[in-house]
């Protein structure tokens, strides 16, 4: 049999904790800062803010207010 395995490594993924909900969730450990990630629980979008090794940090994404101060 030749089984070529295709090399995927989806068993690497890191935690991350939604800044939101404080809810834990895996993410890929190959994401790039700056995607944006949903928290599957509030579904809040995240931003990647910083990947170290297999730390990645996330953070709320800024929403600019501009309803007010008109
Ligand atoms: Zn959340």
């Amino acid at each position: 049999m030749n089984e070529k395995k295709k090399k995927v490594e989806c068993e690497d993924m890191v935690k991350v904790v939604c800044p939101d909900c404080a809810a834990e969730f895996d993410i890929p450990d190959d994401v790039m800062v700056g995607e944006i990630v949903s928290c599957p629980d509030c579904g809040l979008d995240l931003e990647v803010e910083n990947v170290e090794g297999s730390t990645v940090e996330i953070q709320k994404i800024a929403i600019e207010k501009e309803d007010w101060g008109e």
